[in-house]
């Protein structure tokens, strides 16, 4: 299964990755996390560190595919989670797209790519070039996180219209909707009245999972020296084994920009 995390920058698409990574290894599943967003920081919470990315990797090679080994671009964390950094196109140029296509090319050379039951992208989600659908193009599954405000749910708007696209010429559906760090779900809610699909979990504005970020761990990690912090696990274990069910998912439709800031608008 393949799995695409999509939302807009900073509403906590790496701390969800990581965690339901580490669910989805806790059920028996071999896993792979690939960061694709720039900021090469998707999975430092499950290595603890800032690891080498495939484009700097590549270029340190001179695009050598024959010379890099899976262990200067394999990195295993937490939990037996893998992990792989994307890593950016050269600031102002290059294109995102091109970056995960090298990368998902060198994870094939490498025999990687089929090793998995579970490869999961991290990717950014408002920017809205084609480059950055380009996972969607491998994902069966994609997700989006978003918290209830105009921000998150226009950005979430704009990956639905990716799904819709890519879903003519894929088998991809999109799962749903993981609400993050918002005890409040109206907006939420009348987004997906009027664009059906699930949503399969909301997590509140927890302060633990701020600390473990600025620790460089997981909840996961952190949980097992402090167990009241299981409950936050429960979150995320919920969240694998809703994917392990295979959901239906849906091919959304998007809405017009304009009908949105109608719906959303709070006056
Ligand atoms: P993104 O990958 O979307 O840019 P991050 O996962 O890096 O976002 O999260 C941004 C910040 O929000 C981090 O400091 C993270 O610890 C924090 N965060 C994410 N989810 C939650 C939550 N549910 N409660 C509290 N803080 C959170
Ligand atoms: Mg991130």
């Amino acid at each position: 299964m393949k799995l695409a995390v999509y939302g807009k920058g900073g509403i906590g698409k790496s701390t969800t990755s990581c965690n339901i990574s580490i669910a989805l290894a806790r059920r028996g599943k071999k896993v792979l996390q690939i960061g694709c967003d720039p900021k090469h920081d998707s999975t430092f919470t499950l290595t603890g560190f800032l690891i080498p990315t495939i484009i700097d990797t590549l270029q340190a090679k001179d695009y050598h595919y024959e010379d890099v080994w899976p262990e200067d671009v394999i990195y295993q964390g937490y939990g037996e989670v893998d992990s792989v950094e994307a890593g950016g196109p050269p600031a102002g140029a290059g294109c995102g797209g091109y970056v995960v296509g090298e990368t998902v090319k060198l994870l094939k050379e490498l025999n990687a790519f089929y090793e998995y039951d579970v490869i999961l992208f991290d990717v950014l989600g408002d920017v809205v070039c084609g480059g950055f659908a380009a996972p969607l193009n491998y994902a069966d599954y994609c997700l989006i996180v978003t918290d209830n405000g105009f921000d998150a749910l226009f950005a979430a708007n704009r990956i639905v219209a990716s799904v819709r696209e890519k879903s003519k010429t894929h088998p991809l559906r999109l799962a749903g909707l993981i609400g993050n760090r918002t005890s409040k779900r109206d907006l939420i809610d009348k987004y997906v009245e009027v664009c059906p699909m699930p949503v399969i979990e909301v997590l509140p504005l927890i302060e633990d999972i701020r600390v473990s970020r600025v620790k460089g761990k997981t909840v996961f990690e952190m949980a097992e020296t402090d167990q009241k912090l299981n409950y936050i696990c429960d979150f995320y274990l919920n969240i694998a084994d809703q994917l392990l069910a295979s959901p239906e998912g849906v091919i959304p439709l998007e809405l017009e920009d304009r009908e949105l800031f109608t719906l959303l608008s709070t006056f």
